[in-house]
């Protein structure tokens, strides 16, 4: 629906002409993200603070505009997809550090800036902040913040939830509220910072966000770890997180992916090998050759078919080669690709692993699997062609039962990419009657109008 022309006239006041898109054309490009779901808005607004954003969503309440909030349109699920049209409220001019604080460990920014145009801000001082998504280059800090991004990292240094201590936000009533505090400890009334990190703009705009610093380490060992079963590479996983020393970077690739490798890159793996593991330690140089030697003899122990350790930072570079890979490769495989980011516990990886297996061969498709082990984070991709009814079919099966195992083995159905609308529907399989219902009444406290992100996250009531 057209935007009437009294709002039309409000957006400019509050935005300025050259911040307000209203013409189709230009709307259409704001109606995507990655998860190649879209829906054109009615109007676009850059923001450049948080009162044009507070403004913004005082007129949205007001008129009853649905408003959708865009960092870099980068997510999976289609939750920056504006369903209902309305208004998509860019923030990616607000890209800015406001402060450093190396004394406090922390750094204050805009929600728009790039995670990697802060990463390398931080890198001058010596710090980073922990979460990583290897879409770094591209997401913004608030959609990293809006669906508790992770990235390999994660296993040693968690996500956003372990990295935030404060949040600038404004929620659906139009209010500016301040989330948790500057410090690193505080128990002062409920955690709202970590109930706005990973709600998917459903119940706040964050505008500005106060992160929590860690030093930079100064090197890192990176080993290679093949091994001939998932099994085999699962038993090595636990022992990996049973000892002392935690990898900042524990990731796993199965034998659908390296046969993938085999056939699509001039990579040279071993014929036997059926899982691949690649183990990251960082530290300082003394610490790393204690870590090295028990992460190695750890390894050994568990008799692996080959073990490659990098000895300089092009070795390393080139052990990453295989899992950088795999991503293109498989973007370029089948017409189409379910992607999905289950989680189990780790001692559940090598039941998740040979039940995924069963269903590859029952539905007689490729289902490809790779990911974050040390957090037992898996990342699904059912390759299939939606224009063949028998395999679309088989795809959306297994799917559900893909879900229904990962539950039954104790899993939740996400865990980076978020729910949005993709895996809207699907949400009720592991969340009872009473935690949605209390989600909802959540959600009308904040936006009592449901005018932020309407109808994702969650089925809506019937
Ligand atoms: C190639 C590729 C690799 C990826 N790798 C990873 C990965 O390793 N790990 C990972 O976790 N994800 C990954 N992702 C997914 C995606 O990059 C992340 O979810 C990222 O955090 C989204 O950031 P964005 O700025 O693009 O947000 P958008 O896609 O614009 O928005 C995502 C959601 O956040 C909301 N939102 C955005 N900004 C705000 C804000 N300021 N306040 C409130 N709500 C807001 C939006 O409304 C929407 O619901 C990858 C994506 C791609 C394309």
């Amino acid at each position: 629906m057209p935007i009437q022309p009294a709002v039309a006239q409000a957006l400019l006041n509050i935005f300025g002409e050259d911040s307000v898109y209203l013409d189709a054309a230009d709307c259409w490009t704001y109606g995507y993200d990655n998860s190649k779901l879209h829906h054109p808005p009615d109007a676009v607004v850059m923001a450049a603070s948080h009162e044009q954003v507070l403004d913004c969503i005082a007129l949205c309440k007001e008129h009853r505009i649905p408003l959708t909030t865009r960092g870099r349109g980068t997510g999976t699920t289609g939750a920056a997809v504006p369903i209902h049209g309305g208004v998509v409220l860019s923030l990616e001019r607000m890209n800015q550090v406001l402060e450093f604080d190396p004394g406090n460990r922390s750094v204050r920014v805009q929600a728009g800036i790039t995670n990697l145009a802060l990463q390398n801000f931080l890198k001058l001082h010596n710090f980073f902040w922990a979460p990583d998504p290897s879409s770094a280059e591209y997401c913004s800090v608030g959609g990293n913040l809006a669906c508790n991004a992770a990235g390999p990292g994660a296993v040693k240094y968690g996500s956003c939830r372990d990295n935030t201590l404060r949040l600038k936000a404004v929620t659906g009533n139009a209010e500016t509220i301040i989330t948790g505090s500057k410090t690193s400890k505080g128990v002062v009334g409920l955690d709202l910072t970590r109930l706005l990190i990973g709600s998917e703009g459903c119940l706040a705009i964050i505008t500005e966000a106060d992160l929590k610093l860690l030093p930079l380490p100064s090197d890192k060992n990176t080993f290679r770890v093949l091994f001939t079963s998932h099994a085999e590479a699962s038993a090595a996983i636990q022992a990996l997180m049973a000892q002392p020393h935690t990898p900042c970077a524990l990731e796993f690739m199965d034998h659908h992916a390296l046969d993938l490798l085999r056939q699509h890159s001039p990579l040279q793996l071993p014929v036997a090998a059926a899982a691949m593991l690649m183990v990251e330690i960082d530290g300082d140089p003394d610490s790393l050759v204690v870590s090295s030697r028990l992460i190695e003899s750890t390894l050994t122990a568990l008799k692996p078919l080959q073990i490659n350790r990098a000895h300089s930072v092009g070795e390393a570079k080139e052990l990453w080669a295989a899992r950088k890979a795999l991503s293109p490769i498989l973007r370029n495989l089948a017409p189409n690709k379910i992607n999905e980011d289950v989680v189990v516990p780790i001692p559940q990886l090598s039941d998740l692993l040979a039940g995924l297996d069963k269903l590859s061969q029952r539905y007689e498709l490729p289902i490809v699997n790779f990911g974050h082990a040390g957090n037992g984070n898996l990342h699904v991709n059912i390759l299939y062609d939606a224009s063949d009814p028998k395999q679309n079919q088989n795809a959306q099966s297994s799917l559900l039962e893909v879900f229904d195992l990962v539950l039954s083995l104790d899993g939740t159905l996400s865990g980076e990419h978020g729910v949005g609308i993709a895996k809207r529907d699907y949400v009720d399989r592991e969340l009872g009657e009473a935690e949605l219902r209390l989600m909802r009444q959540i959600k009308q406290q904040f936006d009592p109008l449901l005018i932020l992100n309407p109808n994702k996250g969650w089925p809506t009531e019937v």
